[in-house]
Order: structure tokens, then sequence, then C-alpha cells
């Protein structure tokens, strides 16, 4: 039989396995109900497994037999990244596997990413005879703004073989804009760089009456939103261009008190690490100015960065050439334009080339181009893709490593 029917033979326990991580969303680095679960998925397979400490990883390493005839000891190294943590989202799909915990939801469908992945390590276990190299299974805490990629990273899963994976590969399903079962991806850009600007405007407080004994900050501020957009459209190229969301803003009580401080949050985006230097360095400097020239100070800081996540050309091709085996060529688009999101996959992808792939799963009679978007409380991620997206890491696993 081949990958695709025995993916298909699995996929009950894998609609199991998801359901149940489902029911039981947790978030951020810690997410020690999921690790759990995915330990007792993997259990009785032939895998060297390591648990991470500052967060709630699992890494899997599958060792091929067929590794032996290349010569190379170990042979070359992939690996197949899934992520496993939730968001702080409350479910309204009303579906029967909902989530039993208030207010947390597995709204970007990483429950699949994991069960996918879990069903690629049996699928490839069960071929280990003929694997010709290794095989390192990422599940991966925090990818919802923790960076549990750089942790894990930091923890040594990039060298969990014993040596460095010739390539890295990831998928993601999406509730809407493509049919479910469709793959998606571009070389180059995937997505965006992301991070966070936070600026605080420093001034005096005082008396709303009388705002020249006091430094009011409330303006400058303001100043600086309506600049950071000025900024936006005539310093940067509109064919590599940023974003910038002022999301948040906080100044003062009430209306007759000059508050001493106003305070702003921003997600700034970018699709090349020129464009992501440039604005991090003009947006610092445009809002020192401003606040110099009223006579202010400011606090201003970018943080909790992930950088751009980009598709190595070669390793793209190779996993479009894949689909195209296996399903036919009409599931893989060539995707024309990275994607406004972020992920921290990109810290992988720094060190390993590899690539980033969409996945269709959009459930049937609902049209991708309404369905509710990931991360919606009411968005639904089709089983169906389960065995497909655990198919193709298992293709992908098997074929670069012969390709080696
Ligand atoms: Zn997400
Ligand atoms: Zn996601």
């Amino acid at each position: 039989m081949g990958v695709r029917d025995d993916a298909e033979a699995i996929a009950p326990e894998m609609v199991e396995l998801r359901r149940a991580i489902h029911r039981e969303p947790e978030i951020g680095l810690d997410l020690p109900g999921t690790q759990r679960k995915v330990l007792a998925a993997l259990d009785g397979l032939p895998l060297e497994i390591s648990l991470g400490t500052a967060l709630s990883s699992v890494t899997a390493v599958l060792r091929g037999d067929g590794a032996a005839l290349g010569g190379d000891a170990g042979g070359p190294v992939v690996l197949l990244r899934g992520d496993m943590d939730a968001l702080p989202v409350t479910e309204r799909t009303g579906l029967d596997y909902a989530s039993q915990t208030a207010g947390v939801m597995h709204a970007c469908g990483h429950d699949l990413h994991t069960a996918m992945l879990a069903g690629a390590a049996r699928l490839l276990a069960a071929r280990r005879r003929e694997l010709p190299g290794t095989v390192v299974f990422m599940f991966q805490p925090g990818e919802e703004g923790h960076a549990g990629a750089r942790y894990m990273i930091s923890e040594g899963v990039l060298d969990a073989a014993g040596q460095r994976p010739v390539a890295a590969y990831a998928l993601h399903v999406a509730s809407a804009e493509w049919p479910a079962g469709v793959f998606s991806t571009r070389p180059g850009p995937m997505l965006a760089a992301a991070e966070v600007l936070a600026v605080t405007v420093h001034g005096h407080g005082g008396h709303g009456s009388e705002p020249h004994h006091a430094a009011d900050p409330i303006p400058a501020a303001c100043e600086m939103v309506t600049a950071l957009q000025t900024l936006v459209t005539r310093r940067f190229d509109v064919f590599d261009p940023v974003v910038i969301t002022v999301g948040s803003f906080h100044a003062g009580t009430t209306d007759n008190v000059i508050p001493d401080d106003a305070a702003f949050l921003a997600t700034v985006r970018s699709f090349s690490p020129e464009a992501r230097q440039r604005v991090r360095e003009s947006a610092l400097a445009l809002v020192g100015g401003i606040a110099a020239a009223h006579g202010l100070t400011v606090s201003a800081e970018f943080r909790d960065g992930y950088p751009v996540t980009v598709n190595d050309e070669a390793e793209t091709r190779f996993a479009a050439s894949v689909v195209a085996g296996l399903l036919g060529e009409e599931r893989c688009l060539a995707q024309a334009n990275p994607m406004t999101g972020a992920e921290d996959f990109s810290f992988v992808l720094e060190q390993v080339p590899g690539a980033f792939l969409m996945l269709g799963a959009c459930p049937p009679g609902a049209d991708p181009a309404t369905a509710p978007n990931n991360h919606a409380g009411d968005a639904v991620f089709d089983d169906s893709v389960l065995a497909t997206g655990a198919a193709l890491y298992t293709e992908l696993a098997l074929q670069r490593l012969a390709f080696s």
C-alpha cells in the first residue's frame, strides 16, 4: 500500500487524537496535557524521545535502517515540525468536540498539526527499514507569540539527531481561503516578520485648564500614531511593504487632568530583513524626534519579534513537486504574495533550508472565501485533511532523504 492509503488507514486514530487535543486546549509554552497525549500517541514506536525543560516540547528522532546503505553514519536528517498550542479565544463552533476550557480554543488548527505529525511518525516508523536517513519530529508549544521554536532551538532540537537537518518542513491549516486538501506555498518570503513597538511618551501632568504649566504627552503621542502611517507610505517601497497598526493606546483618567504619560503598542510587519531593520530604526527615530520637538521624552522599543518566514527556493520547488506527485498538480497552488501573519518556524528556517506550506481545511459546505478565518471563535477545521497532511509529511521526509 502507498503512503496515502496507509495515512487513510490511520485517519480514525488521528481524528481521535486531534479531537482529544481540541477538547482540552492549552496556551503558551506549558502544555502538559497536550504533551501527555502526544507521548501516548507515540508510545511503542522506535523513537528517541526527549522532552523540553523551558517548555513542554516533545522531540522524537527516528533513525532509519536504510541509512547504513549510504555509508554516512545515520544518513542525512530531515526535520518535520508541528505546533501544539491554542489561543485565548472563546469557542463558538458548537461542535461536539468543542473546547471544554472557557476562553481557550484551538482556533489556529494546531491540534491538527499535532495529530498529523504524530500520524507521520507512525507512517515513517512503519517504513523504518527502507528509510535512508533520520527524521526529527518537532512537537512545539508556544507558537502564538511565545517563540516556542526559539526555545526548542536553544534546547538543541536542530542537533537532536547528532547532525544538522538538510531540510525542515512545516504545514499550517487554514479554515478559510483555500478548499480542503489544497496546498499553497511560495519561494522566498512566505510570512511577515512581526514585532511589537512599545512606546511611552513621558510628559508632566497638570490641570487641563492650564496646559502651559504641564507637559502634555497626549497630543505628541497622537502625532506619533499618524506620523507612523506617513512613515510607511513615504519611506518604504510599496513592493517591499511594511504594515504598522497601533492596536492599543492608553493615557489619562478624566477630562480635566493632563496625565504624566501616554503609551501605545503597535504591531509592525515587514517582508524582508532590510525593511525590518529599516522600520525598526526609522520608527524609533521618528517617535524620538516628535517627543523632542515638543520638549518631551519617550521610551520606545521593539520586542517579541518573529523574523520573516523565508522559504528556500529549491526546498519549496521540491515540496510542491511532492504534493503534485502525491495528490496531483492542481493540489498545490503557487501563492502570489506572502501572508501578513507571522510564524516562529522562521527561526528554524533561519538555520535550515526548508519550506512552510499552507493546507486548506475549510469544512465541506462552507465557502473558503467567506468561512470564518483562523483565530475566529467560529473557525472550523475539517478532519478530512489529517490524512492528507500526514501523508505529505511522510512523503517529504522519504523523498528528501532519498535525494540526499
Ligand atoms: Zn495562529
Ligand atoms: Zn498557527
